[in-house]
């Protein structure tokens, strides 16, 4: 099966790859279509989802990426990455598109500033114990959950920040950069399950 990769447009992708590499995962830098074939799951990073959109409609990978997500292949966003998976964005910036697949609509920004940025431990039932730490900055959170779509961890207020939809995950937050890499685990076991036909 191919290397797992992670869209590096833009953010924090070095990052996910050594998460995914402590992990034993074969993973793989992905900026051009042709790059796009090959791998059997993607990461989006965190970083500015506007600019990733526009690099990614630039350098031309966004179509080849929405045939992939289309066609079921795992993808796990966080931050910037949950935004460019949400099929909806309640406030983008003027233009502002997303390779879509999740059933949800977005806020970005949704604390304010990068000043709001915050910490909290997060009930992830999927994951099991013990709760996850996440790590907050300038996230978005899920505005609305389409019907297709089930919400995986919630803050204390209810706000949903972490999502899954078939082989799609969100997160609001960032398990790469706590030493918690069970949402990438369970990222990688739906590519192991995908390939085995589980
Ligand atoms: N605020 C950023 C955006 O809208 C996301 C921030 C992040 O990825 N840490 O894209």
């Amino acid at each position: 099966d191919g290397p797992v990769g992670v869209l590096a447009l833009q953010g924090d992708f070095r990052e996910h790859v050594n998460v995914l590499t402590t992990l034993g995962a074969d993973a793989v830098l992905v900026r051009r279509p042709d790059e796009v074939a090959a791998i059997s799951g993607l990461v989006i990073p965190g970083g500015e989802s506007s600019v990733m959109d526009k690099l990614s409609r630039a350098f031309g990978v966004a179509d080849a990426l929405k045939q992939r997500i289309a066609g079921g292949m795992p993808v796990y966003g966080t931050c910037a990455g949950l935004i460019m998976l949400a099929d909806r964005i309640v406030d983008g910036i003027r233009g502002q598109q997303s390779l879509g697949g999740l059933d949800v609509a977005v806020r970005r920004n949704a604390f304010g500033a990068q000043t709001e940025s915050f910490e909290a431990d997060l009930d992830v039932p999927v994951l099991g114990e013990p709760p996850m730490h996440a790590v907050f900055i300038r996230a978005p959170v899920v505005a609305e959950l389409g019907d297709r779509a089930t919400a995986l961890a919630t803050l204390e207020n209810g706000t949903v920040v972490a999502v899954e939809q078939g082989n799609l995950i969100g997160t609001s937050f960032h398990p790469e950069m706590t030493a918690d890499y069970r949402f990438h685990q369970y990222f990688l076991d739906k590519i192991v399950a995908r390939s085995s036909g589980l």
